[in-house]
This record gives structure tokens, C-alpha cells and sequence, in this order.
């Protein structure tokens, strides 16, 4: 029983996520404030508790991962995953094809920037190297 209602809240969380990024994708600019300013508040209260529970102890392990047999030095896995979603992720070039359904932000010019680093950019270090030995 207790594994069937876990699937159930496991399911019910997946779905909400679903829904969030869906709209994210999806929803007209007022809805995006509207949702926004309901959601973020409870989106960082959850991350909060959530590494509220990862914080190191006193030796410096993870409480809530560590076992008796295996302590896990922290950062832990949650603070890992927070810190590349909610620091490194903010800092980073969207890469991900969720803007699509957006007005703004043409992507075609992404796509000519792309081409560009292909040639120019940072990729064309790579083939430089050999090309430079000849
Ligand atoms: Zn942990």
C-alpha cells in the first residue's frame, strides 16, 4: 500500500512539473506574471526545505544521504543538481529548445551563431591544432 501511494505522489509531483513547464512554454505573458508570481514563491520554498534537509553536519557529511555505513561527503547530489540548476543554469546560454513557443529571442540568430562557432568559434580550436603542427 505504501508503495502504491508513493507512485501516486510521485506521479502527482511529475505531473505538476509537467504543467509548469508546459505553461512555461506555452502561456501568453500576463498568464506567465500571473503564474509566475504563484509559483515561484513555492517553487524556492520547496528547493529551501529540500536543501534545508541536505545541509552538512558537523563532520561535514549529508545527513539525510548518508547511511550508517556510508557517509556521503557533502556537497550532496541535491546540492549538486541546485547548484548547476539554480546558479551555474541561470549563468548559461539557453541552449535548451523550450523557447520555441516564445515571441522573443528569435532563435534564427542562434542558429547563425552557431554556424559561426562552428567555423570561428570556440570549435574551430579544435581543428586549428593539427592544421598549426603542418
Ligand atoms: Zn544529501
Amino acid at each position: 500500500m505504501d508503495q502504491i501511494l508513493g507512485q501516486v505522489l510521485r506521479n502527482a509531483v511529475w505531473e505538476r512539473l509537467d504543467m509548469l513547464s508546459d505553461l512555461a512554454n506555452r502561456a501568453d505573458a500576463p498568464s506567465l506574471v500571473s503564474v509566475a508570481r504563484s509559483e515561484l514563491p513555492r517553487l524556492t520554498e520547496g528547493w529551501r526545505a529540500m536543501l534545508r534537509a541536505h545541509e552538512p553536519d558537523v563532520r561535514g557529511d549529508c545527513p539525510t544521504c548518508s547511511t550508517r555505513w556510508h557517509r556521503c561527503k557533502a556537497p550532496c547530489s541535491v546540492w549538486q543538481v541546485a547548484h548547476e540548476h539554480l546558479v551555474a543554469g541561470g549563468l548559461a546560454p539557453q541552449e535548451a529548445p523550450r523557447g520555441r513557443g516564445r515571441k522573443r529571442s528569435p532563435l534564427p540568430a542562434q542558429a547563425t551563431h552557431q554556424t559561426a562557432a562552428d567555423t570561428q568559434g570556440r570549435h574551430a580550436l579544435i581543428p586549428q591544432a593539427p592544421a598549426a603542427a603542418r
